[in-house]
């Protein structure tokens, strides 16, 4: 879809995959009661003639119209496909992608793993749906468009509330509020201010080199169910490793445990952690904290999360997965 009539040489596209920003509700009060994903994302942008102004020209595409808390590597893989094939052409600029909150900050990790985009690649979402009151998604919209639009933007990042973050750092950490999203110890990368950037940091770049191999794999050769199967335990008062020796009976490949603190495990679970390591599973160790990271020291005998969050860290261990089955 062309949004504006001028010709302009330059493109950002815009790649729809539903969420709250593409919600509606009965009622225009209502900001809980709605379904996610119902309104095209040509809907949405058309209901932004401030669009229109923008120097460059703006094309959209439905990738998918799901509620991210259902979201899947399916969609994952075509979200993948569809990025690398606008990021390819000259002539664009960059990409903005609306998405649901809930598991934005995975999809974020993923598209920053697989691809390491030299060009600005921005999700955004809403904390309410279109037909609220008063929106978020809107002006969420414009702030990720200018984000897109920025000389010199690169990677993979989020735009919430007027804050960009780190597709590393992002974090969902609130269920209601419209500013609902950390980048934790790092902070932001920087704000969006009346469609100027104040920048804080350095954008993403390269992350443990998984990028062409997996995204290889992914393109072209995984399908859904050949995917590596990652499962997230956690540690907690009682916990036993009854869990864990369930899972891996049942063929688990890896397993992300969120310990308590930095990274510390109840004495049953982490036998039966070990007992999985031993059989072939492979085990890492991020922490159930918001802040911090698992400092890693000598001796240890599970593998820390480098630093990522639990679901992250998950992300990461079925692309290394992914990665060595396609070298095999
Ligand atoms: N469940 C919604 C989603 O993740 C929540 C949101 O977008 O805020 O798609």
């Amino acid at each position: 879809m062309q949004v504006s009539g001028k010709i302009k040489s330059k493109k950002i596209v815009i790649l729809g995959t539903g969420g709250t920003i593409a919600g509606t509700a009965a009622q225009a009060g209502d900001n809980l009661g709605y379904t996610a994903a119902q309104v095209g994302i040509g809907q949405l942008v058309a209901a932004l003639p401030a669009l229109a102004s923008s120097r460059f020209e703006l094309l959209s595409e439905q990738v998918a119209q799901v509620d991210s808390k259902d979201m899947d590597f399916g969609v994952w893989r075509a979200l993948a496909q569809r990025v690398a094939h606008w990021l390819a052409q000259d002539q664009v600029q960059g990409i903005v992608i609306t998405h649901g909150t809930d598991t934005l900050e995975e999809t974020a990790f993923f598209l920053q793993a697989v691809l390491d985009p030299a060009k600005p690649v921005v999700l955004t979402c809403a904390m309410r749906p279109a037909t609220a009151l008063a929106p978020d998604g809107p002006q969420n919209m414009l702030d990720a468009v200018a984000v897109a639009s920025h000389a010199g933007a690169r990677g993979v990042v989020a735009v919430c509330a007027g804050v960009i973050h780190g597709a590393f750092d992002v974090q969902k950490v609130h269920t209601y509020r419209l500013d609902a999203f950390s980048s934790r110890d790092a902070g932001p990368l920087g704000y969006v201010e009346e469609d100027r950037l104040c920048l804080l940091r350095n954008w993403p770049s390269a992350h443990a080199g998984y990028g062409p191999l997996a995204i290889k794999n992914i393109a072209i050769e995984a399908q859904d169910q050949s995917w590596p199967r990652v499962e997230i335990v956690m540690n907690y008062a009682g916990a036993d490793g009854r869990a864990v020796r369930a899972l891996a009976a049942d063929g688990v490949q890896g397993l992300v445990v969120a310990g308590t603190g930095n990274g510390t495990l109840h004495h049953a679970l982490e036998v039966a952690l070990l007992e999985a390591q031993a059989g072939g599973v492979r085990v890492v160790r991020a922490t159930r904290c918001l802040e911090g990271r698992v400092l890693p020291k000598a001796g240890d005998a599970l593998a820390d999360s480098q630093g990522l969050s639990p679901v992250k860290a998950r992300v990461a261990l079925m692309l290394e997965l992914l990665s060595k089955v396609a070298k095999a």
